[in-house]
């Protein structure tokens, strides 16, 4: 997803949404909804807003697949990629500010930003619900359906 900076006056509100299929995502489900407020400055945009989607994520404990609503806050720079000054921002980039982004002319592309958007608010490890009690070690039941025969 692109969005052309000329189109844009400072403050604008700018609602997208698009599809799951750019994002190369495997536990996205359906839509992913950006709602984003795109400032422009002379070098730099500000984007902010929240990015709303939905995962399809495997419970750690019971392997069920459980999909879950996420609503991500999203505030970052976009930085006008500039060939004389890049080795210094690449310095700058790597000690403080890591939600940093550059574009080239006059086109931000903002996929990398819902991507990482995306996959930060992956769990490490997902629960289906945070009291699921799991997979029996022996039979292999899961035990949120029922107790399984090994405890008799
Ligand atoms: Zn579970
Ligand atoms: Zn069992």
């Amino acid at each position: 997803m692109f969005i052309n900076i000329n189109e844009i006056k400072n403050g604008d509100k700018l609602e997208i949404s698009f599809l799951e299929d750019k994002l190369d995502v495997d536990e996205l489900g359906e839509m992913v909804l950006c709602r984003f407020v795109l400032t422009k400055l002379k070098t730099r945009v500000r984007i902010k807003g929240d990015v709303s989607f939905k995962l399809n994520i495997t419970c750690a404990r019971c392997l069920e697949v459980v999909t879950k609503q996420f609503n991500e806050k999203v505030d970052c720079i976009f930085e006008r990629e500039s060939p004389c000054i890049i080795k210094e921002e690449e310095i700058e980039l790597t000690t403080t500010d890591t939600e940093k982004y550059y574009y080239a002319g006059d086109k931000v592309d903002i996929t990398p930003l819902v991507r990482d958007t995306i996959l930060l608010a992956i769990p490490i490890k997902p629960l289906c619900t945070p009291d699921c009690k799991g997979l029996c070690p022996y039979c292999g039941e899961n035990l949120n359906e029922g107790d399984c025969k090994c405890k008799k």
